[in-house]
């Protein structure tokens, strides 16, 4: 999707993936082969550009700040990238800045896990600190007797843990942030996110939330983008919880699941504003040019063809709905619960798309889903 920005503005992209059919190498100027995570690789390929960017935080970091010491521009900067990458380091920096969020603690045995659950009571959060997406990385411990099973889930202490007190949402909000490379900042309008088994599912825009909670939303995320460095777009992961308070889930430093919608019902999408912000363009209008709309993810529903099927189905259905845009990301493998494409629709107004959302899931049997 960024390259497909890209190409609106004669941009040209060269992708590093170590995928020879990755999705973004039909649209890329140029696709180089190789890990993001290999030092020698990362050297070679900034050689080639004028900017680098990363649209996933897991990239060797120590790489980029070497790079970035030698003189390669790198947005956002690797040190922003560092922090980012390590859900706990994240939560230390953002606490240290005033950010409102879930009480946390790093946890290196079973005792001290015990000891931090008679602290923040069940259920209990036990995060993974690195390589976490889609979930992957979290379980949840419902009592104490859980506690040793969820960190065998999540492979043992030794690849670095953390707990969070469980956050008692009403509703999870997050706001695309773009910082330009004259440091201005820009926020686009606070979205609803709702997960399924921990993977972003259906995005609303905007949320249906009272005004002061919107200002809260952006006033958060305003502030926790401006504590990091460098241009480009971030998404921020809100709680919101009943008592109005407004709680930082993550940060993401690149374009963002939450922010797919804008492609279709922003001036300016989020891919577009990336792309602005890291060659140093001025930023572009982020407000929304339709009243409303709705991102609905097409996860894998199962391995393979029968997968691919069900999806297209989907999107033939889709395409019978006035508003509606499909996205197929191409992907070369289907697997279950991966994130395959998205659907979104426009119109007058979320209530209006909720109807049109659920005319579609039903007539394919989706009731339920
Ligand atoms: P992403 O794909 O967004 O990067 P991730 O693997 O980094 O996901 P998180 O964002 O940490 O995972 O958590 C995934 C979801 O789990 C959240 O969106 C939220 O629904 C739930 N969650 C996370 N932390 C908490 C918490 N402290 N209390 C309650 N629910 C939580
Ligand atoms: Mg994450
Ligand atoms: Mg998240």
């Amino acid at each position: 999707m960024l390259c497909q920005a890209a190409s609106k503005m004669a941009i040209k992209v060269i992708v590093l993936d170590p995928s020879e059919n990755c999705p973004a190498s039909a649209l890329a100027y140029d696709h180089m082969v190789g890990s993001f995570d290999d030092s020698a690789t990362v050297e070679e390929f900034a050689k080639r550009c004028g900017v680098l960017t990363a649209e996933t935080e897991h990239v060797d970091v120590a790489t980029l700040e070497k790079l970035e010491q030698q003189g390669i521009d790198c947005e956002p900067k690797a040190s922003t990238i560092r922090i980012i990458q390590d859900k706990y380091l994240q939560k230390v920096h953002f606490s240290r800045h005033g950010i409102p969020l879930p009480e946390f603690m790093e946890i290196n045995n079973l005792e001290e896990t015990k000891r931090a659950g008679e602290l923040y009571g069940y259920p209990l959060m036990i995060k993974g600190k690195r390589l976490a997406y889609d979930g992957r990385g979290n379980a949840v411990a419902k009592s104490e007797g859980e506690l040793s099973s969820a960190i065998d889930v999540l492979g043992g202490f030794g690849r670095g843990l953390y707990v969070e007190k469980w956050a008692p949402f009403i509703k999870e909000l997050a706001v695309i942030v773009a910082r330009g490379r004259d440091n201005s900042i820009l926020c686009y309008p606070v979205v609803e996110t709702i997960h399924k088994e921990n993977i972003c599912h259906i995005v609303k825009a905007p949320a249906d939330v009272p005004w002061r909670i919107r200002k809260l939303a952006n006033d958060v995320a305003y502030k926790a983008i401006s504590s990091l460095e460098g241009a480009g777009v971030f998404a921020v992961e809100l709680f919101l919880t009943r008592d109005g308070q407004i709680l930082l889930n993550e940060v993401a430093p690149r374009p963002h699941n939450s922010g797919h919608h804008t492609i279709e019902s922003c001036y300016t999408s989020q891919f577009e504003q990336h792309l602005r912000a890291v060659v140093g363009l001025p930023l572009g209008d982020p407000s929304m040019k339709t009243p409303a709309a709705i991102m609905y993810n097409l996860l894998g529903e199962d391995e393979g063809e029968p997968g691919f099927k069900v999806a297209h189905q989907l999107i033939a259905r889709a395409l019978e709905i006035p508003g509606a845009t499909a996205h197929w990301y191409d992907k070369p493998e289907m697997r279950r619960q991966r994130k395959m494409g998205h659907i979104t629709l426009v119109g007058p107004s979320v209530g209006v798309l909720e109807a049109r959302q659920k005319s579609m899931l039903r007539e394919e049997g989706y009731e339920n889903r």
